[in-house]
This record gives structure tokens, C-alpha cells and sequence, in this order.
């Protein structure tokens, strides 16, 4: 609903014109975000969308409320590397396409997650693992589940089509970058670190790097949208993805 709907509005009671309604303030509700991004304009990624071509591939089996925050990083795995699938996830039914790819035998699926719990050790493999799959011509993929910590449990607990998996534990000494969610530890990566990282150590070092700097600049972008910011000289990574995309 717009502010003009409620303007000529009267009191049925008394047939006063009525006050206008005070606008809702959520952050963000009142912001023109652009079509092509979802960012606020101020500040749009789209001219720095660039592709890069990787090896290795990312799955994201994303949570249905993490689909549409446009603060959701799983998003820009995809602008970026073009066969990147993205499935919502779904406690008893699997997306019908996934269990498909799962069983397809061009692809060695990862599940990413961490080791900490003893009852799927048996599971658990090292990057070694990922490399290893050169041997047999398969094509690594890492499936991320994308939601907040306690969703991606729940998924990782609660999939039983998941459960032959191996899972893979993301080890590394990268601490979040992300500044638009206030992270509980800076270990805790979002989204698109954790598969930069995967891609970088799996060996996609480049598609890594411009994956990195796009997230830059989305970080940044939004960032300072959020402060009616407008950034006026191109950032580094900017500057790298802009000259990519001439190349
Ligand atoms: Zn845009």
C-alpha cells in the first residue's frame, strides 16, 4: 500500500478527513532498490556484475526465509558463476532437480559443514577429497546450506536425502568481512565467503578472486546505502571488476 492510498480517507463516524497514517520506518521499507540488484539504487552492483568460469561448482540448498532478504550473499554466487544452482529447501520433500543431480555421476557432491558433532565422523573428508576427484573426471561440488547457523543445522539434521553425503568442513582463517549482519564471532563467514574460500582452496583461484571482489563490492555498496552514502571514487575492487568486464 502507497501513502496517496490512505490521503482522502474520512472517519466513517464522524466523516472528518482522518490524519495520514505515520509512515512505517522499517529499515530499508522506504528505499528504492533497483530491479536488476536488489540493492538500493544509491548504490547499485550492476555494472560490476562480471562472470568467471570455475571448476568446481556450488550448490546452495537455501532456507525459504533467507530467499528474499536482498542482505542474503548466496545470491551473488550465482550473478558470478554461471552454473551455480540454487534450491530451497524443504524438510520432506527434496527439490526433484536435486535429488536428479544428486545421483548424476558427472558430479562428486560436498556437503559443507562443520565436524563437530562425533555421530557423522565417518562422513567427514579434507579438501584432499575434492582434489582426488580429477582422478575419475568428476566435477567437485559444494553444496552450501544457506541460512543462519541454526537453520543450516536443522537442514543439515533434518535432510535425510543428504544423509550419504560426505561432509566436507570448511578450514580456514578468513575472518568475516560481511557488515551487514552483525556476525556472533568473526569466524562465522557468510554465504559467499564460505564458497570463496571452498573455490580457492579446491583450486579456482581465480574465479575466487573475483567472486571475492564482488562481494566487496557489494558490501561496501550496501553499506554505505544504508548511510544515503553515495561512493564517489570506484573502490580497488571496483576498479578490478570494471576493467574485467572491457577485457
Ligand atoms: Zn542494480
Amino acid at each position: 500500500m502507497s501513502a496517496s492510498d490512505t490521503s482522502s480517507e474520512c472517519d466513517p463516524a464522524t466523516g472528518h478527513p482522518r490524519p495520514p497514517r505515520r509512515e512505517f520506518k522499517a529499515r530499508g521499507s522506504f528505499v528504492r532498490r533497483c530491479e536488476g540488484c536488489n540493492l538500493p539504487e544509491l548504490n547499485c552492483l550492476c555494472p560490476y556484475q562480471v562472470k568467471a568460469e570455475s571448476h568446481a561448482q556450488v550448490w546452495l540448498i537455501t532456507h525459504p526465509l533467507e530467499h528474499y532478504k536482498p542482505t542474503n550473499t548466496g545470491r551473488l554466487i550465482g550473478d558470478v558463476l554461471a552454473q551455480t544452482q540454487v534450491f530451497t529447501w524443504y524438510r520432506t520433500a527434496p527439490d526433484a532437480q536435486l535429488t536428479a543431480l544428486l545421483a548424476d555421476p558427472r558430479y562428486a557432491p560436498f556437503l559443507i559443514f562443520p565436524d563437530d558433532q562425533p555421530d557423522y565422523a565417518d562422513r567427514v573428508v579434507g579438501m584432499e577429497a575434492v582434489h582426488n576427484t580429477k582422478q575419475d573426471s568428476r566435477i567437485p561440488v559444494f553444496i552450501i546450506l544457506d541460512g543462519t547457523w541454526r537453520q543450516a543445522r536443522r537442514m543439515f539434521r533434518k535432510s535425510a536425502y543428504l544423509d550419504e553425503l560426505p561432509v566436507l568442513p570448511l578450514r580456514t582463517d578468513r575472518e568475516t568481512r560481511y557488515r551487514l549482519r552483525k556476525p556472533a564471532s568473526k569466524a562465522h563467514l557468510c554465504t559467499v565467503e564460505v564458497a570463496i574460500e571452498l573455490l580457492r582452496q579446491g583450486g579456482d583461484e581465480s574465479a575466487a578472486a573475483v567472486l571475492d571482489d564482488y562481494f566487496d563490492v557489494f558490501n561496501d555498496s550496501y553499506a554505505a546505502s544504508r548511510f544515503y552514502t553515495k561512493i564517489a571514487e570506484p573502490t580497488k575492487a571496483m576498479t578490478r571488476l570494471l576493467a574485467r568486464q572491457a577485457e
